[in-house]
This record gives C-alpha cells, sequence and structure tokens, in this order.
C-alpha cells in the first residue's frame, strides 16, 4: 500500500464535535489506515458493482453525463437510459447542439428536468471555451454551468485519475461511521473534520478506485437509515459496527401543494407536456384539470406560479395564447 505523500499523514487527530460525540478525540494511526485500505480495495477488487459507466478508462464526456445523472436518479434507471442517451448525444457537440425541448423529452424518466438543461450549458461552455475538451483542473472545471465541487472532483478523480479527495453524502456517512464511535444512524463527523480525515485516507495514486469502493459499500451495506453491520467488508475496522441506533432524520419541510412536494408536480408537469406531440400546446385551466380532477380553489393560483417558474428556469414556453404552454424549444 502506497504511503500518503505528507510525513504528517501518520497520525491524524482532531476533536469532532458531533452531539454526544463532543470532546471525543480522533486518532487514527498509519496502521489503521492501511488496514482500512487494504480492506476496503481488496472487498472492491472482488465485488465491485457493475455499471455501464464504470470502465477502466472512461471518456470525460461520459463521467460528466453519467455524474450528472448520478446525482438525482437511481443507479438502475441510469443503467437503463444512460446508452439511449449516449447513443442521442454521443458527444459535446450533439449535446451542444440540442433544444429544450428536444433533450427534456430524452430525459424523461430522469427526473429533475433542469439538470439535462444545465448539462447541456456545459457542453456549450466546453465547446465555447476549451475547444471541445473537457478540462481537467478544478478551477476550469467548476468555471462550467452546473459543475459543483463533487462533480469536480468525481471527474478529476475517475475520468483523469487525479489524486483528489471526492466526498459525497454516502463517503461522508461512511467516514463518519468508520472512524467515529457513533451511536445513531443520524449522527455525521463535523465538516472540517471529514475534509481532514478525507485527505489523509485515500491511497495515493488509487483515488478513483478507493472512492467508487466506498461508494460502493455505503449503497450497499453502510446506507442511511439501516447499516447492514453484519454483512459488511468493513466490520472489523469500524469503530460503529453494531453500536448504532436506528434514528430518523431531522424533518426538512419543502414547499409543498395537496401534501405532495412541489418539485414532484413539477415533474409530473414536465412529464404531461413531454407526452404533447411537439406542434400542439396546452392551457392552464386544462393543465389544471388533468392534475387535478376534482378541483381546490388553491390549485389556480398555486399553478400558476408553478408554471412561472417552470418558464424562468427555461423549461416550459407560455406563448402569446392563453394555451399556449409546451416545452421550451
Ligand atoms: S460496519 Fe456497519 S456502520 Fe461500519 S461501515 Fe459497515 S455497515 Fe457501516
Amino acid at each position: 500500500m502506497k504511503r500518503p505523500e505528507n510525513a504528517s499523514h501518520n497520525q491524524t487527530t482532531a476533536s469532532p464535535t458531533t452531539g454526544r460525540s463532543a470532546g471525543t478525540a480522533l486518532s487514527v494511526d498509519l496502521t489503521t489506515m492501511e488496514r482500512v485500505q487494504a480492506m476496503v480495495l481488496g472487498w472492491y477488487a472482488a465485488h465491485a458493482r457493475r455499471f455501464v459507466w464504470r470502465v477502466p478508462n472512461p471518456d470525460p464526456y461520459v463521467v460528466l453525463v453519467s455524474e450528472t445523472m448520478l446525482q438525482q436518479t437511481q443507479t438502475a434507471r441510469i443503467q437503463e437510459k444512460l446508452p439511449l442517451f449516449l447513443r442521442q448525444y454521443p458527444d459535446f457537440s450533439a449535446l451542444a447542439a440540442t433544444d429544450n425541448a428536444t433533450i427534456i423529452r430524452a430525459w424523461q424518466g430522469m427526473g429533475y428536468n433542469n439538470r439535462a438543461l444545465r448539462l447541456r450549458d456545459c457542453a456549450r461552455a466546453v465547446i465555447e471555451r476549451f475547444g471541445g475538451l473537457l478540462p481537467d483542473t478544478a478551477d476550469d472545471l467548476r468555471s462550467l454551468p452546473g459543475l459543483g465541487p463533487y462533480t469536480a472532483s468525481a471527474i478529476l478523480s475517475f475520468a483523469f485519475h487525479r489524486d483528489v479527495v471526492v466526498l459525497d453524502v454516502n463517503i461522508r456517512r461512511l467516514y463518519s461511521r468508520l472512524f467515529l464511535q457513533l451511536t445513531t444512524t443520524r449522527e455525521v463527523m463535523p465538516e472540517p473534520l471529514l475534509v481532514h480525515v478525507a485527505g489523509e485516507v485515500y491511497p495515493r495514486g488509487r483515488s478513483s478506485e478507493w472512492h467508487q469502493a466506498c461508494m460502493d459499500i455505503a449503497a450497499q451495506y453502510c446506507t442511511a437509515r439501516a447499516p447492514r453491520c453484519l454483512f459488511c467488508p468493513i466490520t472489523k475496522a469500524c469503530r460503529s459496527a453494531f453500536r448504532m441506533a436506528e434514528a430518523t432524520p431531522p424533518h426538512v419541510s419543502e414547499p409543498s401543494h395537496r401534501g405532495k412536494p412541489n418539485r414532484i408536480w413539477r415533474g409530473r408537469i414536465v412529464e404531461l407536456l413531454r407526452g404533447l406531440p411537439s406542434d400542439q400546446t396546452i392551457g392552464l385551466a386544462e393543465l389544471k384539470s388533468l392534475l387535478f380532477p376534482a378541483e381546490d380553489e388553491t390549485d389556480g393560483p398555486w399553478l400558476e406560479r408553478i408554471v412561472a417558474a417552470l418558464e424562468r428556469d427555461g423549461l416550459v414556453d407560455r406563448g402569446e395564447a392563453a394555451n399556449g404552454i409546451r416545452l421550451r424549444s
């Protein structure tokens, strides 16, 4: 196992301040770190999940598309949709040339349609500013539309095999449980400590493999609500194994209508418009009756606001006529 580059990496110590763990010192020596690395990578060599986007030297374009899809869509759905999407949009040029309505139709079944538009805008920026080649520095990647810190680091690691930290919600959860002695499934390591640990723990030269392995373990064993410690490949190294009581995550309220979040309704509206022939539009009243066969007086004003928001986001056009709602072309 390759030793971390910085000599100070042989001992990492800090004081987390999670709720009930406050004051517990975190100390992970190099031997423990190397043991964890061997367990994780050994397991991954035999049990890595197989996905169409996971190939030895992936095309950076495919990594960008798959990582964008993975942000809010289940892997099984992406397995099915990614090959179809790549057939329609095999490269940045094809993606950059598409219009809103066409790519929203191609995105069918993926949810969060804004992502499709951001991905297309990103392709246009790659063509205009980088000659059609995805850049390979964090600053350039972060300057592209829709690329946040996670996606930029995932591209650097998975597509360009750079030694970088990749931290998503699953890896945050895994590191928290692995290196702290937690007692409920809700606790997580404080972010500054997580960033520190994440920078220490991954084996240099194997960032891509390591982070994908951690994602697989987190997704299959170290799940948010009910970790499967009995079957987990890193149980013997884990400080929280078999210790955590299930705790319901805090309820995060979001704007809703009739008991469903607005984001679900937005998806339904785009789905209805996607089903229309490309030369057909629909009126607000008709759209309302399709969504709500039994009308409530709050539906009309609410739907006005939702359609206006979809229009602002570039997903729909309302046209001149009262019945002019359609996907934006
Ligand atoms: S042993 Fe349990 S808590 Fe620890 S990483 Fe595995 S599943 Fe998560």
